[in-house]
């Protein structure tokens, strides 16, 4: 009793998988840019950290290159230059840099906030 047709109406079920699917491509391609990013950074300070970010990095590249080839293949260009973007010269202060502007706020440079009250 195989009476299925192939285009049942029953939308939603059939699709889930599917959308399962892509929320995790997007939470990998989130988490790598994420996680690349903080890598860059705590290159350019300088910081013992940045290898195990980047070991991080590695590990997230891999499961999107096991998972979702295409997608790999497709966004794996890109990286080399955002990854270039996010680094700056150890001298440099960058707005773009998380480091760089909690430095900043901890040295008190805050947006002109008067210190007492
Ligand atoms: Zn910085």
């Amino acid at each position: 009793m195989s009476t299925k047709k192939h285009s049942r109406a029953g939308r939603g079920v059939a699709d889930l998988p599917q959308v399962k699917r892509r929320r995790r491509l997007e939470n990998l391609l989130y988490t790598r840019t994420r996680v690349a990013h903080l890598a860059a950074e705590y290159r350019s300070h300088g910081l013992d950290e940045h290898v195990e970010l980047y070991l991080l990095q590695l590990e997230v590249e891999q499961v999107l290159a096991d998972e979702f080839p295409d997608a790999f293949e497709a966004h794996v260009g890109n990286w080399a230059e955002e990854e270039a973007a996010a680094e700056h010269h150890p001298q440099v202060t960058t707005e773009t840099c998380s480091l760089c502007r909690a430095i900043a706020v901890h040295n008190g440079g805050g947006s002109g906030a008067p210190l007492a009250a």
